[in-house]
């Protein structure tokens, strides 16, 4: 179950998606509340089209085959198997379960039916199919990129602002990439030839005057357009030729920043593409790809997709009257609260040969936290460290309160029957699901003991939490067998280091 999605293993290359040559035009008819979506492949328009409803966008299975999938009906037509290659995503219509590999994994959407057709999230299938996507509902179009075409050698392309109407020489600069940047380098001068950056790595070079003749597009003269962009430590610098009002927005799966410089403009390059890339070092912590294209011709508007490897913070400031965008990424460890349930006279459940709840639970979480102080990226907040009392309800509102970004209570069950035993990992909140997924999967294997799977319940610390948080049952102490291993320092350590790994893998920290 943990590694879920992550399995498939995407063969790029084997996509070859040639968006002049499509002539077959969508025929979907939607719902009222459906808008359809036009469909752009690597930044060029097809003919193809998504259907978007309540901000998620869905397509036909004809859409999935065009994208290089083949689909088709299975267990006598109650489920459908999606296949590229050797990868295989199922579903049933209707049903929000979704199938990688053979992993199911609840999905906050489910297929949908405009007019008799069958859509898929497109979300379901976009890693199956080699391909991330942006869903812009603002401007009606989806935009389609293969991740083959993103992992060629990169270079960035750029204009330079320069007043000299007479075409530069091509130069290309690359920046050595230090691995350990000694401190923050000042912001690069948007008319720099050369951008002086940390942790990245660039080329920089003209674009021939007058080029791109064959581009559909037509720029104003008037519009301000892209003259640089420039990630030095954790500020990205976007400079323009003229003043810009950006906006920016996140989103998830995968994680993206958009910074969208609406009444700009990309001056298309020799080969008629107004789009490019900025190289990012492969161990940047949290940026896997920087690139930006002109997405939208009325009004035109220049879009900047920054690929997330994890939900980062941001800020945004306009500087330079406008022809400076900042954005400052707030590198700051995750906190995570460890609530050792129960304390004090509430000693939890009370184990086969009398042995306290309270005290298994205090054991881990104290081997969490001696885990987590080594990590710079996670930062541990304990609810309690000693064997004080709090009730439910305070520990849900000291979570909130601190606004830390995780919660995790660490509890041990009781049951009638002496063999009841069994790993049970509970979420209430939907944003909890895939934590309690990652933390389930790796408590199982290291408790070794039974799987009695993900469960959602009401219970107060993860109804009234409004982080991600999740409850964690290890085990049975009215079981003798699971009572012995919950209090064996060895186990209760492959637990804390299970914890450690999940919170690690929810934030695709390195391992
Ligand atoms: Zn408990």
């Amino acid at each position: 179950m943990r590694n879920g999605r992550k399995s498939l293993s995407v063969t790029l290359g084997a996509l070859a998606i040639c968006a002049t040559v499509l002539s077959t035009a969508p025929q979907l008819a939607h719902a009222d509340s459906d808008s359809l979506l036009l469909m752009y492949v690597d930044g060029k328009k097809t003919e193809w089209s998504a259907v978007e409803r309540d901000g998620a966008a869905y397509v036909s299975f004809d859409t999935i085959r065009k994208l290089g999938g083949t689909v088709e009906p299975i267990q006598n037509g109650s489920q459908y198997s999606v296949k590229q290659g050797q990868n295989e995503v199922r579903f049933t219509a209707g049903q929000s379960t979704v199938s990688y590999g053979g992993f199911s994994e609840r999905s906050e959407l489910s297929t949908i039916t405009a007019d008799g057709s069958t859509l898929v999230p497109l979300e379901w299938v976009d890693e199956l199919l080699g391909v991330r996507f942006l869903n812009d509902p603002l401007t009606g179009s989806v935009f389609v990129f293969r991740m083959d075409a993103g992992s060629r050698p990169i270079e960035v392309t750029v204009r330079e602002p320069s007043p000299q109407p007479a075409p530069k020489p091509q130069t290309s600069i690359r920046v050595p990439v230090p691995s350990i940047p000694a401190a923050v380098s000042p912001l690069p001068a948007a008319d720099s030839a050369h951008e002086e950056t940390v942790g990245v790595e660039i080329v920089s070079k003209t674009w021939p005057v007058g080029g791109g003749s064959s581009h559909p597009v037509k720029l104003s003269d008037a519009l301000p357009s892209l003259a640089a962009v420039t990630l030095a430590e954790d500020v990205l610098t976007i400079a323009t030729t003229g003043a810009v009002t950006p906006q920016t927005f996140q989103l998830t799966s995968p994680n993206r920043l958009v910074i969208d410089l609406p009444e700009a403009s990309v001056e298309p390059a020799a080969d008629g593409t107004a789009e490019g890339s900025i190289a990012v070092a492969p161990d940047h912590p949290y940026i896997s790809n920087i690139r930006y294209s002109l997405f939208n011709v009325e009004p035109s508007t220049v879009r900047i997709v920054i690929d997330l490897k994890r939900p980062i913070a941001h800020a945004l400031e306009s500087t330079d009257e406008g022809r400076k965008a900042i954005v400052r990424f707030d590198n700051k460890p995750f906190q995570v609260m460890i609530d050792a349930g129960h304390g004090g006279h509430d000693p939890g459940a009370i184990s086969a040969t009398g042995r306290y709840e309270k005290d298994v639970n205090l054991a881990v979480a104290t081997k969490v936290q001696a885990l987590l102080e080594k990590e710079d990226m996670i930062e541990p907040v304990m609810l309690r460290s000693g064997d004080g009392y709090t009730s439910p309800a305070e520990r849900a509102e000291a979570a909130n309160r601190t606004g830390v970004d995780l919660f995790v209570s660490i509890h041990a069950n009781t049951a009638a029957s002496a063999s009841v035993r069994g790993t049970e990992t509970y979420y209430w909140n939907d944003n909890s699901y895939r934590l309690a997924a990652i933390m389930h999967g790796n408590i199982v294997e290291a408790a070794q003991t039974a799987d009695r799977k993900v469960k959602r319940e009401r219970f107060v610390v993860i109804r009234e939490t409004t982080m991600p948080s999740v409850l964690l049952e290890l085990g049975f102490l009215t079981n003798i067998e699971d009572e012995r291993r919950l209090f064996d320092e060895a186990v209760q350590q492959r637990i804390a280091e299970a914890i450690v790994e999940s919170i690690k893998e929810y934030y695709n920290l390195q391992t």
